[in-house]
């Protein structure tokens, strides 16, 4: 058995605006094994964040499937697929979706602490998340205390606390400096070494390096597909 964690087949999500349809995403399919971290790029519109809701469950496809680990998402009742994302799926939003009244700290438990963790385990694995995205001091402070790079790396730790087998992430580098991105890629990437499987959409060619393969999206159709022997900047026409 191949230690698939994320199978898209022939995906299509159509969105009705009155008499109009925009397909936003058009007979996608695409794998991604355990310790796999793929890239999707693709301009504005071409469908991504549309690709990332379906493959964490927080959408519904309009035809195809979409299975993570084995189990086709539409078959689960729907406590399963909350339990499924709640422990299995991390989920980084690109407007980090952070609980306001809640601490750094509380943030990244919470997951945790809804799985069933002790309030002090759950507190212990939050501060070493936390640690892992270089914030464990600022594990005190309200979302609106942090900077918007400070809030985005909680969300990754957030994403990344507990077995989660599915990382799913949108622009997780949007509003970091390039230090601290390249911080944020190497633990998402250190993640997936361990086991994981990783879908992260990135403008940037120089992030999507750290993939082991590009996906590339236009008008909601998979375009493009780059093998781990070529780099985003090949094919979006860089140096050969
Ligand atoms: P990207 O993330 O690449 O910018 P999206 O997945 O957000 O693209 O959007 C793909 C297409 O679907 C766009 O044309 C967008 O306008 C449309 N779309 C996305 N969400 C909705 C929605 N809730 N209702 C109608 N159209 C939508």
């Amino acid at each position: 058995m191949s230690d698939l964690v994320l199978r898209f087949d022939q995906v299509s999500r159509t969105y009705h605006s009155g008499e109009t349809e925009v397909h936003a995403l058009a007979g996608v399919s695409f794998e991604v094994a355990a310790g796999e971290l793929v890239a999707v790029m693709g301009p504005s519109g071409s469908g991504k964040s549309t690709l990332l809701a379906l493959a964490g469950g927080l959408d519904t496809p309009t035809r195809g499937s979409v299975e993570v680990e084995g189990a086709s998402l539409a078959d689960l009742a729907p406590t399963a697929l909350a339990r499924l994302r709640r422990d299995r799926i991390g989920y980084v939003f690109q407007n980090y979706n952070l609980v306001t009244d809640l601490t750094a700290a509380e943030n990244v438990a919470l997951p945790r602490e809804l799985a069933g963790v002790r309030p002090r385990a759950a507190r212990r694995e939050a501060l070493a998340a936390l640690a892992r995205v270089g914030l464990d001091e600022l594990a005190h402070r309200f979302p609106d205390q942090l900077s918007g790079g400070q809030q985005q790396r909680i969300a990754i730790a957030r994403a990344l606390i507990g077995q989660r087998r599915l990382v799913l992430a949108d622009e997780p580098t949007g509003a970091l400096d390039s230090a601290t991105g390249e911080a944020v890629l190497r633990v998402l990437r250190t993640q997936v070494d361990a086991g994981a499987a990783g879908v992260m959409v990135t403008h940037e060619p120089r992030y999507a390096g750290w993939a082991d393969r590009t996906i590339f999206l236009r008008d909601g159709r998979l375009v493009d597909s780059t093998g781990p022997r070529t780099t985003a900047a090949q094919l979006l026409g860089g140096h050969a």
